[in-house]
Protein backbone atom coordinates (compact mmCIF):
# COMPACT_ATOMS: atom_id res chain seq x y z
CA UNK A 1 0.00 0.00 0.00
CA UNK A 2 1.72 3.52 -1.06
CA UNK A 3 0.06 6.58 0.10
CA UNK A 4 0.62 9.83 -1.36
CA UNK A 5 0.58 12.29 2.26
CA UNK A 6 -1.09 16.54 0.94
CA UNK A 7 -4.72 15.59 -0.45
CA UNK A 8 -4.49 12.25 0.18
CA UNK A 9 -4.49 10.94 3.78
CA UNK A 10 -4.41 15.13 4.57
CA UNK A 11 -6.19 17.94 3.63
CA UNK A 12 -4.59 21.26 1.16
CA UNK A 13 -3.93 23.94 3.51
CA UNK A 14 -2.99 27.39 3.10
CA UNK A 15 0.75 26.59 3.28
CA UNK A 16 2.83 23.13 3.65
CA UNK A 17 3.32 24.29 7.32
CA UNK A 18 0.07 24.58 8.21
CA UNK A 19 -1.43 21.37 7.36
CA UNK A 20 -3.49 19.53 10.09
CA UNK A 21 -3.39 15.95 10.78
CA UNK A 22 -6.90 14.00 11.16
CA UNK A 23 -7.21 12.58 14.71
CA UNK A 24 -7.68 8.91 12.84
CA UNK A 25 -4.84 9.21 10.52
CA UNK A 26 -1.93 7.59 12.95
CA UNK A 27 -4.17 4.97 14.15
CA UNK A 28 -5.61 4.08 10.70
CA UNK A 29 -2.15 3.91 9.19
CA UNK A 30 -0.51 1.68 12.34
CA UNK A 31 -3.58 -0.43 12.11
CA UNK A 32 -3.35 -0.76 8.11
CA UNK A 33 0.70 -1.49 8.64
CA UNK A 34 -0.21 -4.41 11.06
CA UNK A 35 -2.77 -5.77 8.93
CA UNK A 36 -0.38 -5.86 5.84
CA UNK A 37 2.85 -6.87 7.53
CA UNK A 38 4.41 -3.58 7.31
CA UNK A 39 3.58 -3.40 4.02
CA UNK A 40 2.42 0.62 4.12
CA UNK A 41 5.15 2.95 2.88
CA UNK A 42 4.37 7.10 2.17
CA UNK A 43 5.28 8.21 -1.07
CA UNK A 44 5.56 12.36 -0.55
CA UNK A 45 7.01 15.25 -2.16
CA UNK A 46 7.67 16.38 1.28
CA UNK A 47 10.97 15.72 2.98
CA UNK A 48 11.00 12.70 5.04
CA UNK A 49 11.90 14.65 8.20
CA UNK A 50 8.70 16.38 8.14
CA UNK A 51 6.50 13.49 7.72
CA UNK A 52 8.40 11.34 10.18
CA UNK A 53 7.17 14.76 12.50
CA UNK A 54 3.76 14.52 11.35
CA UNK A 55 3.01 10.93 11.75
CA UNK A 56 5.33 10.68 15.26
CA UNK A 57 5.42 8.41 16.63
CA UNK A 58 4.58 6.19 13.76
CA UNK A 59 8.02 5.13 11.77
CA UNK A 60 6.91 4.34 8.23
CA UNK A 61 8.74 2.99 5.00
CA UNK A 62 8.96 6.57 3.50
CA UNK A 63 9.79 8.05 -0.30
CA UNK A 64 10.60 11.83 0.72
CA UNK A 65 10.96 14.55 -2.04
CA UNK A 66 9.38 12.01 -4.33
CA UNK A 67 11.69 9.60 -3.83
CA UNK A 68 15.20 11.70 -3.03
CA UNK A 69 15.35 9.97 0.18
CA UNK A 70 13.97 7.21 1.01
CA UNK A 71 13.72 5.03 3.90
CA UNK A 72 13.32 1.44 3.39
CA UNK A 73 10.96 -0.93 5.40
CA UNK A 74 14.03 -1.90 7.53
CA UNK A 75 14.93 1.63 8.29
CA UNK A 76 17.90 1.73 5.94
CA UNK A 77 18.56 5.45 4.30
CA UNK A 78 18.49 5.51 0.19
CA UNK A 79 19.23 9.08 -0.95
CA UNK A 80 20.01 11.17 -4.04
CA UNK A 81 22.22 14.05 -3.49
CA UNK A 82 24.61 13.97 -5.93
CA UNK A 83 23.41 17.41 -7.75
CA UNK A 84 24.08 19.23 -4.62
CA UNK A 85 26.44 22.54 -6.61
CA UNK A 86 23.33 22.66 -9.40
CA UNK A 87 20.87 22.83 -6.40
CA UNK A 88 22.86 25.46 -4.82
CA UNK A 89 22.71 27.75 -7.88
CA UNK A 90 18.80 27.34 -8.60
CA UNK A 91 18.79 28.05 -4.95
CA UNK A 92 20.12 31.44 -4.82
CA UNK A 93 18.83 32.61 -8.24
CA UNK A 94 15.25 31.80 -6.81
CA UNK A 95 15.80 33.92 -3.75
CA UNK A 96 16.92 36.46 -5.21
CA UNK A 97 14.07 37.00 -7.90
CA UNK A 98 11.07 35.86 -5.13
CA UNK A 99 12.20 38.14 -2.86
CA UNK A 100 9.55 41.34 -2.37
CA UNK A 101 6.78 39.13 -4.18
CA UNK A 102 3.70 39.13 -2.16
CA UNK A 103 1.64 35.91 -1.53
CA UNK A 104 4.92 33.38 -2.88
CA UNK A 105 7.03 31.01 -0.66
CA UNK A 106 9.72 29.67 -1.52
CA UNK A 107 10.04 26.34 0.28
CA UNK A 108 13.70 24.99 0.52
CA UNK A 109 13.85 21.10 0.54
CA UNK A 110 17.30 20.73 0.44
CA UNK A 111 17.60 18.55 -2.89
CA UNK A 112 15.01 20.16 -4.34
CA UNK A 113 13.07 23.64 -4.36
CA UNK A 114 9.34 24.37 -4.43
CA UNK A 115 8.05 27.51 -5.00
CA UNK A 116 4.12 27.90 -3.72
CA UNK A 117 1.88 30.38 -5.50
CA UNK A 118 -1.67 29.60 -3.60
CA UNK A 119 -1.30 33.37 -1.56
CA UNK A 120 -1.53 34.71 -5.12
CA UNK A 121 -2.84 32.14 -8.05
CA UNK A 122 -2.44 35.39 -10.24
CA UNK A 123 1.29 34.98 -10.63
CA UNK A 124 0.79 31.70 -11.84
CA UNK A 125 2.39 32.79 -15.15
CA UNK A 126 4.98 34.80 -13.48
CA UNK A 127 6.30 31.91 -11.21
CA UNK A 128 6.73 29.60 -14.26
CA UNK A 129 9.68 32.05 -15.59
CA UNK A 130 10.79 32.58 -12.78
CA UNK A 131 11.28 28.86 -12.22
CA UNK A 132 12.25 28.40 -16.17
CA UNK A 133 14.75 31.05 -15.47
CA UNK A 134 16.45 29.63 -12.51
CA UNK A 135 16.17 26.06 -14.29
CA UNK A 136 18.40 27.57 -17.85
CA UNK A 137 22.12 26.38 -17.55
CA UNK A 138 20.71 22.86 -15.24
CA UNK A 139 17.92 21.44 -18.00
CA UNK A 140 20.30 18.28 -18.39
CA UNK A 141 20.14 17.45 -14.94
CA UNK A 142 16.77 19.25 -13.38
CA UNK A 143 13.44 19.14 -13.87
CA UNK A 144 10.97 21.57 -13.98
CA UNK A 145 7.47 19.89 -11.95
CA UNK A 146 3.56 21.56 -11.80
CA UNK A 147 1.41 20.59 -8.90
CA UNK A 148 -1.14 21.92 -7.21
CA UNK A 149 -0.22 25.61 -7.08
CA UNK A 150 3.39 24.60 -6.71
CA UNK A 151 6.20 24.60 -9.22
CA UNK A 152 9.14 22.45 -8.28
CA UNK A 153 12.58 22.44 -9.25
CA UNK A 154 14.32 18.75 -8.82
CA UNK A 155 16.73 16.08 -10.41
CA UNK A 156 15.77 14.24 -13.28
CA UNK A 157 14.68 10.74 -13.32
CA UNK A 158 13.67 11.05 -9.43
CA UNK A 159 9.85 10.31 -9.37
CA UNK A 160 7.01 8.36 -7.23
CA UNK A 161 7.06 5.76 -10.33
CA UNK A 162 10.42 4.99 -9.10
CA UNK A 163 10.29 5.01 -5.77
CA UNK A 164 7.27 3.03 -5.81
CA UNK A 165 9.56 0.32 -8.05
CA UNK A 166 12.33 0.94 -5.64
CA UNK A 167 10.33 -0.58 -2.74
CA UNK A 168 8.46 -3.20 -5.06
CA UNK A 169 12.04 -4.95 -5.06
CA UNK A 170 12.56 -5.15 -1.50
CA UNK A 171 10.61 -7.11 1.65
CA UNK A 172 8.19 -7.04 2.64
CA UNK A 173 6.81 -5.20 -0.65
CA UNK A 174 8.44 -7.14 -2.76
CA UNK A 175 6.11 -10.11 -4.79
CA UNK A 176 2.91 -8.32 -3.57
CA UNK A 177 -0.15 -6.60 -5.43
CA UNK A 178 0.66 -2.90 -5.61
CA UNK A 179 -1.96 -0.80 -4.68
CA UNK A 180 -1.27 3.16 -5.09
CA UNK A 181 -3.56 6.56 -3.71
CA UNK A 182 -2.68 9.91 -4.30
CA UNK A 183 -3.95 12.94 -5.76
CA UNK A 184 -1.89 15.25 -7.98
CA UNK A 185 -0.32 15.27 -10.82
CA UNK A 186 3.22 14.05 -9.51
CA UNK A 187 1.18 10.63 -8.67
CA UNK A 188 0.42 10.16 -12.39
CA UNK A 189 3.96 8.95 -12.46
CA UNK A 190 3.52 6.35 -10.05
CA UNK A 191 0.06 5.41 -11.30
CA UNK A 192 1.58 4.20 -14.25
CA UNK A 193 4.22 2.01 -12.48
CA UNK A 194 1.15 0.43 -10.22
CA UNK A 195 -1.17 -0.22 -13.40
CA UNK A 196 1.66 -1.43 -15.69
CA UNK A 197 2.49 -4.16 -12.37
CA UNK A 198 -1.45 -5.16 -12.57
CA UNK A 199 -1.90 -3.00 -9.65
CA UNK A 200 -4.98 -0.87 -8.12
CA UNK A 201 -4.62 2.95 -8.76
CA UNK A 202 -7.21 5.42 -6.99
CA UNK A 203 -7.43 8.83 -7.57
CA UNK A 204 -8.39 11.01 -3.89
CA UNK A 205 -10.54 14.25 -4.74
CA UNK A 206 -13.06 15.94 -7.54
CA UNK A 207 -12.89 14.06 -11.48
CA UNK A 208 -9.58 15.23 -13.13
CA UNK A 209 -7.85 13.63 -15.89
CA UNK A 210 -6.06 10.55 -13.97
CA UNK A 211 -4.39 7.63 -15.48
CA UNK A 212 -5.73 6.03 -11.55
CA UNK A 213 -8.87 3.26 -12.33
CA UNK A 214 -10.16 3.78 -9.60
CA UNK A 215 -11.35 6.91 -7.15
CA UNK A 216 -12.78 8.02 -3.91
CA UNK A 217 -14.16 11.77 -3.71
CA UNK A 218 -12.32 13.27 -0.46
CA UNK A 219 -9.56 12.68 2.17
CA UNK A 220 -12.36 12.11 4.14
CA UNK A 221 -13.58 9.08 2.74
CA UNK A 222 -10.27 7.93 1.83
CA UNK A 223 -9.56 7.81 5.72
CA UNK A 224 -12.84 5.67 5.89
CA UNK A 225 -11.74 3.44 3.60
CA UNK A 226 -8.40 2.88 5.29
CA UNK A 227 -10.10 2.32 8.29
CA UNK A 228 -12.39 -0.19 6.96
CA UNK A 229 -9.63 -1.87 5.17
CA UNK A 230 -7.28 -2.44 8.17
CA UNK A 231 -10.23 -3.97 10.17
CA UNK A 232 -11.31 -6.48 7.39
CA UNK A 233 -7.35 -7.39 6.36
CA UNK A 234 -6.87 -8.24 10.18
CA UNK A 235 -9.95 -9.76 10.75
CA UNK A 236 -9.24 -12.31 7.60
CA UNK A 237 -6.30 -14.21 8.44
CA UNK A 238 -8.23 -18.05 7.89
CA UNK A 239 -7.14 -17.86 4.64
CA UNK A 240 -10.65 -18.73 3.13
CA UNK A 241 -9.40 -19.61 -0.25
CA UNK A 242 -6.75 -22.13 -0.68
CA UNK A 243 -5.26 -24.33 -3.65
CA UNK A 244 -7.06 -27.34 -4.62
CA UNK A 245 -4.36 -30.13 -4.72
CA UNK A 246 -5.52 -31.34 -8.36
CA UNK A 247 -6.32 -28.09 -9.69
MG1 LIG B 1 -0.78 15.02 -2.94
Amino acid sequence: MFLDFDGTLAEIAARPDLVVIDKRLPEALRALRDALDGAVAIISGRPRAELDAMLAPLVLPIAGLHGLERRRADGSMVSHNGLIREIEQVRRSLTKAVAGLAGLQLEDKGLSLALHYRGAPERHDECRAIMDKALDEHRDCLDLLNGKMVFEIRPKGIDKGHAIEAFLDEPPFSGRIPVFVGDDITDEDGFAVVNRLGGITVHVGATAATGASWRVSSVDRLLAWLQESASHIAADTGAPVEKRDNA
